[in-house]
């Protein structure tokens, strides 16, 4: 029996004969309800035609997506530590050749996600990698479609999952949504992984959002409750959820900067 795949959204769901009749995650009203009938498939299936890229990013960085494109087609991430490696955001594709070349590259100590659209296939992926957590922030609890011991629901603002990694929870798009500090990334001046959590635009701003996929905007309070869970944090490198979406340089500056563009715009709109 399979684990069926939403095409739409890419998350997996329980073992079962049928496919489930709605998919909740595409239900929720941040999504994109697909206008077409409700379509499903698995990896059986997705193994004839797809396979996993890898592309480095960075040093201790690696860059995973599913080619072709894959439902909304995230590019998760592999960080790797001397304490251990972190999937950040997992793909909902997997295949033999994925697990033997993430078990080359010292396999995975923990998967956390940003926000329900980065979960995947993560339960699955860390059957296939002996097991690890799969973190994922308990207010975002109703999302998980798949239920398994490996996930681990983790609450309160910030969880440190390894050495120089932490999880905060920044909320907006979804009450649990979560962002990744890696303080050793960026040459070591430290690297924020947004996810799907954030967006990075064409003008290099971040965006903030309630939906992206319905171009909800998010409200002044969450955008500065966001800016006051990172005020702590140092990075100079910003990693979104999709391989164009990085900011390499003044991450922090950039990030601020574009809090208070977006709340300007908000508040004061322009009059013509
Ligand atoms: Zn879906």
């Amino acid at each position: 029996m399979p684990a069926y795949l939403c095409t739409a959204c890419g998350i997996q769901h329980p073992i079962s004969d049928e496919p489930p009749p709605v998919c909740i995650l595409c239900q929720d009203e941040r999504r994109a309800i697909p206008r077409e009938e409700q379509r499903w498939t698995s990896q059986h299936s997705l193994r004839h035609t797809h396979f996993n890229a890898f592309r480095r990013l960075a040093p201790g960085l690696m860059g995973i997506a599913t080619m072709p494109v894959f439902a909304l087609g995230q590019r998760a991430l592999l960080v790797r530590t001397p304490a251990g490696n972190v999937l950040w955001d997992c793909p909902s594709f997997l295949d033999d050749a994925t697990i033997v070349i993430i078990s080359a590259l010292g396999g995975v100590a923990a998967i956390a996600a940003s926000c329900p659209p980065s979960y995947g296939a993560a339960v699955e992926w860390s059957h296939a990698l002996g097991s690890p957590p799969v973190y994922v922030h308990a207010a975002d609890r109703k999302f998980v479609t798949r239920s398994d011991p490996v996930v681990t629901y983790w609450e309160d603002e910030a969880a440190t999952i390894l050495p120089e990694l932490t999880l905060l929870r920044c909320g907006g798009q979804y009450p649990g949504a979560t962002l990744l500090h890696w303080a050793g990334g960026a040459a070591g001046e430290g690297a924020l992984l947004c996810g799907a959590s954030l967006r990075i635009a064409r003008d290099g701003h971040v965006r903030f959002m309630r939906s992206y996929d319905n171009h909800v905007p998010l409200d002044p309070l969450s955008i500065r409750h966001i800016q006051a869970v990172l005020e702590p944090w140092a990075y100079e490198a910003i990693y979104g959820g999709w391989w164009d979406q990085v900011i390499t340089n003044d991450g922090q500056k950039v990030m601020f900067a574009s809090v208070e563009r977006t709340i300007d715009s908000l508040t004061n709109p322009p009059i013509s």
